[in-house]
């Protein structure tokens, strides 16, 4: 299962990759997770996703996931599979992969 996802996740960030640039997402990245936008529900990469604002399980949520690059306590922070907005804690996507 954890397999799965890995493998989903690695082909999501690969798809990622050949469609933006590195120096394009990293010129554009504010200095802080505060100042990113979040994430537009709605979006067709959020879709995709099925990303959720609030996780319909408060044991499974963006601040605990393995992808989740936001400070311990914040409620928003950066997520590879999002560049460019910032992910809720609470929130929750289908490439949630818990932290080992
Ligand atoms: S659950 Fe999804 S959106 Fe949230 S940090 Fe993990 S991969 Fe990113």
């Amino acid at each position: 299962m954890v397999d799965k996802k890995r493998r989903q996740i690695m082909n999501l960030m690969g798809a990622g990759a050949a469609a933006v640039p590195l120096s394009a997402v990293v010129g554009t990245l504010p200095s802080h997770a505060d100042d990113l936008p979040m994430v537009d529900p709605a979006s067709p990469a959020a879709a995709a996703l099925q990303y959720a604002e609030q996780s319909p399980d408060p044991a499974t949520n963006c601040g605990n996931c393995t992808l989740y690059q936001g400070a311990e306590g914040e409620a928003q922070g950066p997520c590879p599979l999002f560049p460019g907005v910032a992910v809720g804690a609470e929130a929750w996507c289908s490439a949630y992969v818990p932290k080992a």
